[in-house]
C-alpha cells in the first residue's frame, strides 16, 4: 500500500553541493527557519529553500517550496499529505480524484498582487478603483478562479451591475477595471462579452448651472482653483497633478504642458502644448500664490508629493455640498458618491465650450493634445448647439 507521508527537507549548499537535509522543528510543532538536521545535528543553513519529499507509487518525488516561508512551507507539506492519503482512501473505495492543478492561481491572491503592483507604481486612484470593481465582481458571480470566467459569466456580471441601478457608463468602466485586471492574470479577455451599449460619441458636460453651484459651493481655495483650472484649460487629471508655477509663463499668458521627468511623467509630442490662460483664471493662479508660497512640489500637491486623490476630493466635495443628483447608482449607495462628478467632465466641458465658440476645429484639436481630428469632433454636439439653433431659425424654409 502507499506510503502517505510527506516529508519537509531543506535544500542547501554544502562543498559546493546541493543536498537535502530533514528540516527542524521547534517543541511546539513549529518549522525553525532554515535549520536542518546535519547527521543527526541541526544546523542552521540561511542558503537554500524548502522541498516536499514524498513517494508517487514507488518512486520518491521532490517539489520545490522555493520562495515559500518555512511556516508556510509546513502548510503545504500537511495539505500534500492530506491529499495523498485522500487519493489512497479514494483508490481503496474505487473513486477517482483529480487533484487541483498546482497552477491554478486564485484570483483574490493575483488581485492582491496587482494592487500592490499598482500601488508600488503610487498609482493610489487607480488601485483603488480597480480594487472596489474587482472585489465587487468576485462578490457577485462567485468566482474563485481565471478558468471558471465564460462570456456567461460576464453576462450575469453586468445584468446583476444594471440590476442594481448603475449607470452605463460605470458599467463600462467597472468592466474595463475587471477585464485588465484579468488580463494581468494572463487571461484572454477579448471573447468576453461586452457590456451593454452606451453612446460615447456624446461625451457628458457640466451646464453653466452646476459649474456656477460647484464654484459657489467649494470654498477650499486650493480644490476652487483646480477647477477652474481644468476648466478653463482642458488638462487632464495627470497634467493637472505634476503642473508647478513654472509651467505658467505671465507675459505670454500661458500654460505650458510638458513631460516632468523627475515625476516620471511624459506626454506624447503632440499632447505637448501652450495654452491660453484668460485673464480671470490667470489673476487668480497668481492671487493663489501670492498667498501659498511655493515649496518644491506641484501647485496642486498632497503633502509635497503629486495628487494621487484628485477624483476622489471632487466627489467628497460635492457630495459635502450637496451637489448630489440624487438619483443614479453612485447616489443611492452607500458612499454616495454621485457619477455626475468627475474630473475628465471638465475636460470635455472646455473642449464643448471652445467648439460652441466658434473656434476652428484644427485649433481645437491642438489646444485638446488630441492626436486626430476625430477625438476633437465627438465634442460637436449640433442637436444642443443654441448657435446651430439660432441659425435654423433664420433659414427661410418656405
Ligand atoms: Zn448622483
Amino acid at each position: 500500500m502507499a506510503n502517505t507521508k510527506v516529508g519537509l527537507v531543506r535544500r542547501v549548499k554544502t562543498d559546493a553541493r546541493w543536498k537535502y537535509y530533514p528540516a527542524a522543528y521547534a517543541a511546539n510543532g513549529r518549522v525553525k527557519p532554515g535549520v536542518a538536521i546535519v547527521a543527526g545535528i541541526e544546523v542552521k543553513h540561511k542558503i537554500g529553500h524548502y522541498e516536499l519529499r514524498y513517494y508517487e507509487g514507488s518512486k520518491l518525488r521532490f517539489e520545490s517550496l522555493s520562495g515559500i516561508s518555512p511556516a508556510g512551507s509546513e502548510n503545504m507539506r500537511k495539505k500534500k499529505e492530506a491529499q495523498l492519503s485522500v487519493a489512497k482512501e479514494a483508490k481503496k473505495a474505487d473513486v477517482q480524484i483529480v487533484p487541483p492543478d498546482p497552477k491554478r492561481k486564485k484570483l483574490t491572491d493575483q488581485l492582491d498582487m496587482f494592487v500592490a503592483d499598482a500601488l508600488g507604481r503610487g498609482a493610489e486612484e487607480a488601485a483603488e478603483v480597480n480594487k472596489r470593481a474587482c472585489d465587487e465582481f468576485l462578490a457577485i458571480t462567485g468566482k474563485e478562479y481565471a478558468d471558471e470566467i465564460t462570456d456567461e459569466v460576464f453576462k450575469q456580471y453586468h445584468r446583476e451591475m444594471t440590476k442594481r441601478g448603475r449607470s452605463k457608463r460605470t458599467v463600462h468602466n467597472r468592466d474595463s477595471n475587471v477585464k485588465s485586471f484579468l488580463r494581468y492574470c494572463g487571461f484572454d479577455t477579448k471573447g468576453l462579452s461586452k457590456p451593454p451599449k452606451y453612446d460615447r460619441t456624446m461625451p457628458e458636460i457640466y451646464s453653466d448651472d452646476d459649474l456656477a453651484s460647484l464654484f459657489r459651493s467649494i470654498t477650499d481655495p486650493k480644490q476652487n482653483l483646480l477647477y477652474r483650472l481644468l476648466l478653463g484649460t482642458g488638462i487632464r487629471e495627470q497634467e493637472s497633478m505634476y503642473l508647478e508655477w513654472d509651467d505658467i509663463d505671465t507675459q505670454s499668458k500661458t500654460l505650458r504642458v510638458h513631460s516632468k521627468p523627475k515625476w516620471d511623467f511624459r506626454v506624447k509630442d503632440f499632447e505637448e502644448r501652450a495654452l491660453p490662460l484668460s485673464d480671470d483664471l490667470l489673476a487668480r493662479l497668481l492671487a493663489f500664490k501670492a498667498k501659498h508660497p511655493a515649496g518644491k512640489g506641484p501647485i496642486f500637491d498632497r503633502s509635497g508629493q503629486p495628487d494621487g486623490h484628485m477624483l476622489r476630493t471632487l466627489k467628497r466635495l460635492a457630495r459635502e455640498a450637496g451637489l448630489g443628483c440624487g438619483v443614479c447608482g453612485g447616489c443611492k449607495a452607500d458612499r454616495s458618491e454621485c457619477e455626475r462628478w468627475f474630473l475628465h467632465k471638465f475636460r470635455a466641458t472646455y473642449c464643448t465650450k471652445l467648439l460652441r465658440s466658434g473656434l476652428d476645429l484644427r485649433t481645437v484639436q491642438q489646444m485638446m493634445g488630441h492626436s486626430d481630428l476625430t477625438s476633437t469632433m465627438r465634442y460637436l454636439r449640433p442637436a444642443e448647439n443654441e448657435q446651430t439653433q439660432a441659425r435654423i431659425n433664420t433659414i427661410n424654409w418656405g
